[in-house]
């Protein structure tokens, strides 16, 4: 039976595929007193070489499409699974308890996990982590359910999870991942907002697509009206099929400008950047259009590995990043960790409210070994092309003034030691926290521009969680409460001669775009797949009518009255 799941559209899209869940198993044991310890010795040694076999097949795949330092972590496994000093121990449980194979590898293997993680040494710390992994592989072949691995799919599928943490969304393979639908999360979740960029169509928060989706039933994501359908019948799937003709025609129609500039009707120029995680985005900015980068999320640099990236090794990705711009500005935003940004190495403390805790310019100011390194690859690449440096989550006057002076410290150091460093580097802030946006004239004079973080900047001045799907009606973009904040920053920039930019998703909203037009925003950043839709949009507006349009609504009372207006004026 066709049922259907509503929920945040977070990717704009349609994707029809089968579904793939992205599901941890239930991998608990039990202690069980067995007959025949022979047969168990041979089930259990099954299970190794099955996994053994598995191991290698995902090795040589990941060398092939991931490279050879991706690999070198199942080399990792492949040893465990191989090593006597773990198994001799497991199969001795075995035979003199005649124990159950399950328990036998579980016990045996938590105390080597314990024993190593308690040892201070980071190298013995990651075998800890192997040992748990290879654990889980065997035992999810002793008791007969799959271990989902969807970086090594061969086939176009739709992921369902509870949820998909940034990682896991930068670990999807654009190929064959078509869309995904998750039970949690909001639409400026960063795994929303990697799907976006990675222009794989996704529904988020429909609360129950891992209890309502079997693996392989047919499943269309629809990213423009936030639905999910499940095993749709043939006329749906032929509607859809038609509604995603369409939109792709649609894209070919807004393709033709993507070597214009972006100007509104009458005359007034504003900039269209993209918002990027890793050099790699660099493609779809390039073939959106993208003037410039206005958000380079780096702490993406900082995942999906088990130790930080060395000096070297940001330096590369940002010089990339600038070269690949040729000239065009690039806003590079210093570590921006926590929230549902977690860097398992850093071994912080769990924190009653991440979002509101030990994260971002706070960590940097306070572990500034990090931010340093981070700097030095900064200053190092900023010869190479047109870079602006930008602070996240600051709150206070104080803390950029404290950035400031490490950024100075650390061009003084690399000066002295003969390294070419750019002349002008503009400094600025991303404006996500209250404080700083009710402070904005006064930040003006120090800082040489403001980037609008709207998606931080919603969530705290409305007090509304932005990962959680069940307030997500307060994630309000135009409550004339965010536009007056918008309204006194953009201001406040422009009144001491500085720019203001917006990275937040607000940027590439289409509702937003014709009031942020009128407020006066210089500079437009988002997703680099929004860019030509937004510079059509954009062309066929008039800035003076819409600068009217945005002062009057500022006197509205709600987030859709203000809805209402913009969507009268501009249809008109
Ligand atoms: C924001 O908060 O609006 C922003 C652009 O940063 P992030 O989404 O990475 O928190
Ligand atoms: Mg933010």
């Amino acid at each position: 039976m066709s049922t259907i799941l509503k929920g945040i559209a977070a990717s704009n899209g349609i994707a029809i595929a089968k579904a793939y869940r992205l599901i941890e198993p239930d991998l608990s044991v039990e202690k069980k007193t067995i007959e025949s310890t022979g047969d168990e010795l041979a089930r259990f040694k099954q299970a190794v070489e099955v996994s053994k076999t598995e191991l290698q097949a995902i090795r040589d795949r990941a060398e092939k499409e991931l490279g050879a330092d991706k690999a070198a972590i199942f080399d990792a496994h492949l040893l465990v699974v191989s090593d006597p000093e773990l198994l001799g121990p497991i199969e001795d449980k075995i035979s003199s308890e005649s124990i159950n194979a399950e328990f036998a590898l579980k016990e045996t293997a938590d105390m080597f996990v314990t024993m190593f993680e308690q040892m201070d040494n980071e190298y013995m710390k990651e075998r800890a982590s192997d040992i748990r992994d290879v654990t889980k592989r065997v035992l999810s072949h002793l008791l007969g359910v799959q271990i989902p691995n969807p970086s090594m799919v061969q086939e176009e599928v739709i992921i369902i999870a509870e949820d998909l943490t940034p990682s896991d969304t930068a670990q999807l393979n654009r190929q064959f991942v078509k869309g995904f639908t998750t039970d949690i999360g909001g639409r400026t979740s960063h795994s929303a907002i990697m799907a976006r960029s990675m222009e794989i169509p996704a529904v988020v928060g429909t609360k129950e697509a891992t209890a309502s989706i079997n693996n392989g039933d047919l499943v269309i994501v629809d990213g423009i009206n936030g639905e999910v359908h499940i095993n749709p019948t043939p006329e749906v799937v032929e509607n859809y099929k038609k509604e995603f003709h369409a939109y792709n025609e649609q894209k070919a129609e807004w393709a033709k400008l993507v070597n214009e500039k972006s100007v509104s009707r009458d005359g007034h120029h504003v900039e269209l950047a993209a918002n990027i995680g890793t050099p790699k985005d660099l493609e779809g900015v390039i073939n959106n259009g993208g003037e410039g980068v206005g958000l380079y999320r780096t702490e993406f640099l900082y995942m999906g590995r088990d130790q930080l990236p060395t000096e070297d090794e940001q330096f590369e990705a940002y010089k990339a990043v600038l070269e690949g711009m040729n000239g065009n500005p690039v806003v590079v935003r210093t570590l921006d960790i926590g929230g549902d940004k977690e860097l398992p190495y850093l071994e912080l403390p769990k924190e009653m409210n991440p979002f509101l805790g030990y994260r971002a310019i706070r960590l940097c100011l306070e572990e500034q070994d990090i931010f340093r390194t981070q700097l030095r690859a900064l200053l190092r690449a900023s010869q190479y092309g047109n870079l602006k440096i930008m602070f996240p989550m600051i709150a206070t006057l104080g803390e950029f003034r404290q950035a400031k002076a490490i950024l100075e410290e650390e061009k003084q150091k690399l000066v002295s030691e003969g390294m070419k460093v750019a002349d002008k580097i503009e400094l600025g802030i991303m404006v996500e926290i209250p404080s700083t946006a009710v402070m904005a004239d006064t930040f003006a004079k120090e800082v040489d521009f403001f980037s609008i973080g709207t998606n931080d900047l919603i969530q705290y001045t409305m007090a509304a969680d932005r990962m959680n799907e069940r307030i997500s009606y307060l994630y309000q973009p135009y409550n004339p409460a965010i536009l007056r904040l918008v309204k006194m920053v953009i201001d406040a920039a422009h009144k001491e001669g500085k720019w203001a930019g917006m990275c937040g998703e607000m940027a590439g909203d289409e509702i937003a775009i014709p009031l942020l037009l009128g407020l006066g925003l210089d500079e437009f950043s988002m997703s680099a797949t929004s860019i030509l839709r937004a510079r059509s949009l954009i062309s066929k507006l008039s800035k003076a009518e819409m600068e009217e349009l945005a002062l009057s609504v500022l006197d509205l009372d709600t987030n859709d009255a203000v809805k209402e207006a913009v969507e009268k004026a501009v249809n008109k």
